[in-house]
Formats: structure tokens, sequence, C-alpha cells
């Protein structure tokens, strides 16, 4: 199977060309059209491990990972026989199962062993998106308020009221960040500077009594890594529990992929005493099927449907092989795993800044734990408008040379590098053989 070229090769260009005439541009989520870099899409036609191979039949270092899922490498063989084995038991049946049952427990137990006790119930849905719409309904109904916090460069899905950007001022209600979405729903939301808390406390200040949840990243990922300033978190959540909002923690990206008990789990280990109120999960936790989760104490999450006046649902979640995926997933992520990944993620950053620095080229690094990215700047990037103040158009060239030798990059500059536990010393070697003539190529440009 395939589309075939005029020279009757399978080829990348020759799929994208059919794709165009059937989804729009071609993909179905839009980052994976490269169109801030350029060129065409490699279609994959299979992966393994810490490789992805296209339809040409070119393998590739893989540094997104399903953009986060693949925490152990791709179709790792006891996660790949677990789906199967729940494939032959059925699909999907619309009715509950015994794994359901086990992955929110396993849930609740790592966070109790990795960090604390935080959360008493789990509800499975399919994507991140869910899941921080749901936890934003339910601080709603819980609080009885409507506004909700955000802060610029954090993604957190594209349900209507996250799609919001700032206004004119701090702490004004935002403005629709897509078309499509209406004014008077991006003005449920207030969109602040990260890593600001005076910021934060004026929105407060603003707003009395009317802030339902402040949504945060544990540690923000999607315009780049925004690292959370040491005390930021556990101050945001000072101030938020003060002022009677909810904390909704975003760790769809972090969570399970940073450490056994996400981002929170680290900074508890780190002995940060704060707590968040809600917690969302996405990527890892379905192993590269579609399933996410949100969780939280009783007496919130019981607000959800059917014991309480919240209503949520999914013909497809907790789906039976998606939990499959999910279960054998974080069941496999050992200590091991995270030593490895915090290694491999070690040596490719550090690489990163040191050829650039033997090229004369200023870069910024951002890390946190595992996740890191690059800017084309100088400074630390710790909110959005560091992340977009930098020569981005340097990235391209980047990402092509890199491709050119065979490394499967972020196709766009404010994208984290996702590492796996699969990366091992040829795959890294090969990362750094390609470093220099990438930087060169961004350098010149
Ligand atoms: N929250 C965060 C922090 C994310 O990184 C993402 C996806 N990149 C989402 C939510 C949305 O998840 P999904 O794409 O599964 O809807």
């Amino acid at each position: 199977p395939g589309v075939r070229d005029a020279a009757g090769s399978a080829s990348n260009e020759a799929e994208f060309d059919a794709a165009r005439g059937v989804i729009p541009g071609g993909v179905n989520s839009p980052v994976r059209a490269y169109a801030s870099v350029g060129g065409t899409p490699r279609f994959v036609a299979s992966a393994s491990g810490a490789r992805v191979t296209d339809v040409a039949g070119r393998d590739y270092v893989d540094l997104v990972g399903s953009w986060g899922p693949a925490l152990l490498g791709h179709a790792h063989p006891e996660v790949v026989a677990a789906v199967q084995a729940a494939a032959a038991r059925g699909l999907s049946f619309g009715a509950p199962t015994h794994g359901e049952t086990e992955l929110a427990a396993l849930v609740l137990a790592r966070l109790a062993e990795h960090a604390r006790p935080v959360a008493e119930r789990v509800r499975l849905v399919s994507t991140g998106t869910e899941a921080t719409m749901t936890a934003i309904r339910l601080a709603r109904a819980a609080t009885g308020r409507d506004l909700v916090v955000k802060f610029a460069g954090h993604y957190h899905g594209h349900s209507d009221g996250l799609l919001a950007e700032a206004g004119s001022g701090l702490a004004t209600q935002a403005l629709p960040a897509s078309s499509g979405v209406p004014a008077a729903i991006a003005a449920q939301t207030i969109v602040l500077p990260y890593n600001d808390l005076a910021a934060l406390g004026a929105a407060f200040d603003a707003h009395p009594g009317r802030i339902a949840a402040v949504i945060t990243e544990a540690a923000g990922a999607n315009a780049g890594v925004l690292a959370p300033e040491p005390g930021f978190n556990a101050a945001l959540a000072r101030l938020a529990g003060a002022e009677g909002a909810l904390v909704v923690l975003d760790e769809v990206l972090t969570g399970f992929r940073v450490g056994p008990a996400g981002w929170w789990g680290l900074e508890t280990a780190a002995g940060a005493a704060w707590e968040p109120d809600l917690l969302t999960f996405g990527k890892v936790i379905g192993g590269g099927m579609p399933l996410a989760a949100l969780a939280g104490r009783a007496s919130l999450m019981e607000l959800l449907a059917p014991l309480g006046p919240v209503y949520q649902a999914g013909t497809l979640s907790g789906n039976p092989l998606a939990v499959a995926a999910g279960l054998a997933t974080l069941r496999l992520a050992d200590a091991e795993v995270y030593r490895r990944i915090d290694a491999a993620a070690g040596v490719v950053a550090d690489a990163v800044e040191e050829t650039f620095a033997t090229v004369g080229q200023p870069v910024t690094v951002s890390r946190a734990g595992s996740l890191f990215s690059l800017a084309f700047r100088s400074g630390a990037v710790r909110d959005y408008d560091d992340a977009r103040d930098q020569e981005s158009w340097r990235y391209a060239p980047f990402f092509a040379s890199m491709l050119a030798d065979g490394v499967s990059l972020p196709p766009s500059v404010f994208e984290a590098w996702f590492l796996s536990a699969a990366h091992g010393e040829e795959d890294v070697a090969r990362v750094l053989d390609a470093l220099p003539r990438a930087a060169r190529a961004a350098a010149a440009a």
C-alpha cells in the first residue's frame, strides 16, 4: 500500500500530495505539516525504539516521540503485546472494564508513592483537551465562579475557552486565539505572563471572588520549554488558595515523563509543600494510544456525573486497548527508564549548547527535567514574550540539515525535544554527529 511517484517509487511528496487532496493541509494536527520549517513532512511507515522509518525507507532518530507519549520508545514489545491481547478480547464495549480500575489505581498509587496522596479519584478520557476542559468545568461548578486564569504560551488543548490570548492590559479578559472562538467565551479567560506573581495578584485584585481556577502547565513546554521559576508554582497555589480559586495543574505533557509522579512529584521530592486541586494527564498515560485523565480529591471529582451535577462523557473513554497500552507503559516506567531519559536528554542538550558555542551562534537551551528546547537568542527564556523574542528563522535550516542527516526534530522551534528510554548510544551519536553542520547552517541563515 502507499502512493507512488511518477517513477513508481514510494515517496513522501506523493503521499503529501494525495493527503492534501482529502485532508485539510494533508495533516490531522497542524504542526505535522512542517509549515514553519518548510519542506515535505515525512510520512511514517513504521517506528521502533528510537527510530522512525518513512515511506521512502529512510530511518531517522526520532526526537518527536509522538509529542511525548513514546517514553519507552516506539513499539515496545511488551506494550504492543498488551494491546494485541486486549484487541483479541474486543475493541470497545461501552461498559466498564477491570483495566480502567487498575489504571486509575496505578495513577493514584504513583502519586502517593513518589510524592504525596494528592488525589483520590481519576476519570479517564481520550485526549488532553478533554481532560483540561473537564477540569475547568469542575472548578467552575465547585466554586460557582466563571473566570479562569491561564498563562501566555501555555497550551492546554483546543477547547474554546483555552484558545484565548491576552487582551490589552494585564488582568483584562482575553481575546479569541482562534477564529471561531466566540469573544464572549474568550472573555471568561484571563491570560497572564508566566512566572509573574505580581500579575497574578493583580488579576485576583481586579476580579475579587470571580476566578474559579488558575490553570498552569506544571512546567511550560509548549512555547519551547518555560520552566517555572523556583517557588513559582508554590506561590501560585498559595495565592489561588487564599482567594478561593482552584489550581488545575496540567501534567498532560510532563506527567510520567519528567519523573514517576510528574513535575509536581519532582518539586515535592525536592521539598515543596504545595498541592494542586486537580491534575490532568495525557500522552505517556496512554502509551501512544488515545487516553488522558483528570484526578483530584473525591469531594471534587464526585461532582462529576453520574454522582454529581457536572456532565462529562465519552463513547471511547477508558477504551480497553488504550488502557492496556497505558498500564503496560506505566508498569515498565521504572527508575531505570527515568535515569536513561535524563541521561540521554542531558547529553543532547549539553551538545546543542556546546555546538552552537563553537559555531559562535548565540542560543539558549531551556531545560525542565528531561525536557529541553532551543531558542535563537541569548539570555533566559522565562515567559512567552522571551520565547517570541528570538531569531526563529534560523530554525528552518537547522531542522532541514538535521533531517538530511537522519534526525527528526520537532518541526517548530517552539516545541520541546523528546528523548526516550530507547535512545541508546548509537542514536545519540547520530544526533551529535549531525549537530555541527546544522548549527553552521543556522548561523549562516
Ligand atoms: N495540555 C498540555 C500541557 C499539552 O502539551 C497538550 C498537548 N500537547 C494538551 C494539554 C492537549 O492534549 P491533546 O493533544 O491530547 O488534546
